[in-house]
């Protein structure tokens, strides 16, 4: 386990145990198929350098579902608002918990890359069964374009 500081948070990762999880999931694309998740896992592959390092410092592959993705919809400049979760082996050992209490999310300092808010909770969700118990959830939303042929 290493000691990653983000924000106001410390957390202890065990980044290459979460690379070996997410190298045996399928993509979003694989693991659901529909439209939103096929447009997002393409999107994820064009992540920019900046949130894919960031990603990565925690052993995720965005376009891999370990986790949940939601669509809600489009917005008026044709971006598509989604949200979800990602998990990684770790703990919080400091640091606020994005989602307890909910109210949280509009208090605390998330951190944005891009379009993309994220922040920290131990309130994990449908963890994969190939995750050990000590499971942190980084929790997201954002705006993407719509880059596949078909449109929803
Ligand atoms: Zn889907």
């Amino acid at each position: 386990m290493k000691e990653i500081r983000i924000k106001d948070w410390l957390l202890k990762v065990d980044v290459e145990q979460t690379e070996r999880i997410y190298s045996q999931l399928c993509t979003f694309a694989e693991s659901c198929g529909c439209l939103y998740c096929r447009n997002y896992t393409e999107v994820a592959k064009r992540f920019s350098i900046e949130l894919l390092a960031f990603f990565q410092s925690l052993g995720i592959d965005p376009t891999k579902c370990a986790g949940e993705i939601m669509e809600f919809g489009k917005l008026e400049n044709e971006m598509h608002h989604y949200g979800g979760w990602y998990h990684f082996v770790g703990e919080i050992v400091d640091g606020p918990d994005c989602m307890v209490p909910p109210e949280n999310w509009n208090k605390i300092n998330l951190i944005k890359i891009d379009s993309f808010t994220m922040g920290f909770t131990k309130e994990v969700q449908l963890v994969s069964s190939n995750f050990p118990e000590s499971v942190v959830q980084l929790e997201f939303v954002s705006t993407i374009p719509w880059i596949l042929q078909d449109l929803p």
